[in-house]
């Protein structure tokens, strides 16, 4: 037997080929790419408009490799977390987190991820692989229609805030991207996309060079050298110079603001000293500050008090820059930023 091809990493018009070799219309490609990217359908049974034929013929030489879900944990604020296994038995998260004016997915990008940050629970799982187009696609249009079973409207926003580091995984993320916001996909708008990066310092730069549409994050956490360096070892090679750089490029080639994720850790960034740092470093380019609360993880870190986290957004204002203070959801079932570690 021949190993059948994941569909989903087969062309529209190579699709269409396969058809007219097989005796079949090339026009059922268009059809059968709507099932795919549209519908988000993910087996040939559900395409009712294609005959049970061109089914059968599809079914005999290709696949969907679908998430199969295992686990599904609801939060006390009504945030869910769902489990995945992949075809190759790997398991990842997705989580839906719905608020008043928004409902938000959070997706995987890899399977764990290697950059060990100190505070962050998937960075103590070692990276296994790169998740394929279909697989990141597959987060966003199950929980979709999870948003909708369970709450009664659609996702209005994704972000790539999930497992792994997406700029690592550059080229599937871009094609994701492109399929959930295509005209022929799922058409949602890439102004409701955030992609976070710990500052891959070259794949900020393509991002420019890429002419993106969707928004781009970045985890500062410290606008400190030393301090970066010892909870991001990324920081050691890529610093903030560097980092600087990249962000400068990007929004000089893009006319975009930034985001900054700055993680509030007790007694480690949370000075004065610390938000004058961050001051300076915000005047790069415009930007928006996410002071983020800290979920605890099985590391030494302790989030900084409420007061404290309100004087540090205080100061950052007076220095008239945009700042938010992101509580946490789903804290109860560890399905917050940084503590998706598989522990389900
Ligand atoms: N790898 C990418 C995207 C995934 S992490 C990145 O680092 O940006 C998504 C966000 O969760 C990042 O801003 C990350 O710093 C944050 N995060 C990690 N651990 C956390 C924790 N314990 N509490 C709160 N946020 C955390
Ligand atoms: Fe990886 Fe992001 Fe976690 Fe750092 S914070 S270990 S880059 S997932």
């Amino acid at each position: 037997m021949h190993e059948k091809k994941e569909i989903r990493t087969v062309s529209a018009q190579d699709i269409a080929e396969f058809l007219i070799q097989n005796g079949e219309k090339a026009f059922r490609a268009k059809q059968i790419n709507e099932w795919i990217w549209k519908k988000a359908v993910t087996s040939f049974d559900e395409m009712t408009n294609i005959s049970l034929k061109i089914r059968t013929l599809l079914a005999e030489h290709f696949e969907f490799q679908t998430l199969v879900p295992i686990t599904s944990q609801k939060s006390s604020d009504g945030t869910i977390k769902t489990a995945f296994k992949l075809h190759d038995g790997n398991v990842i998260e997705s989580v839906l987190i719905p608020s008043r004016s928004r409902t938000t997915v959070c997706v995987s990008s890899q399977v764990g991820c290697n950059l060990a940050c100190a505070f962050c629970a998937t960075g103590k799982l070692k990276m296994q692989r790169n998740l394929t187009v279909a697989e990141i696609f597959d987060q966003v249009a199950w929980v979709n229609k999870q948003s909708f079973r369970e709450y009664g409207h659609k996702l209005t926003n994704i972000v790539y805030m999930g497992m792994g580091e997406p700029l690592l995984n550059y080229e599937n993320v871009l094609k994701s991207i492109e399929y959930i916001t295509s005209e022929e996909g799922l058409a949602m708008s890439p102004q409701r996309i955030t992609v976070s990066t710990s500052g891959i310092i070259k794949n900020i730069k393509r991002l420019a060079d890429d002419d993106i549409k969707f928004e781009l994050a970045i985890s500062l956490h410290t606008a400190i050298n030393s301090k970066r360096s010892e909870l991001m070892p990324i920081n050691k090679t890529q610093d903030l110079e560097l980092l600087s750089d990249a962000i400068t490029y990007f929004h000089k080639k893009t006319g975009k603001r930034i985001t900054y994720e700055y993680l509030m850790l007790k007694g480690v960034n949370d000075s004065l000293a610390d938000a004058k740092k961050l001051a300076k470093f915000s005047k790069i380019a415009p930007c928006k500050i996410n002071l983020i609360e800290f979920n605890a993880t099985d590391s030494e870190f302790e989030g900084t008090d409420n007061e404290y986290m309100n004087k540090f957004a205080d100061f950052l204002e007076s220095k008239n820059l945009i700042v938010n203070v992101r509580r946490s959801k789903g804290k109860d079932i560890d399905a917050a930023c940084g503590q998706l570690a598989n522990k389900s």
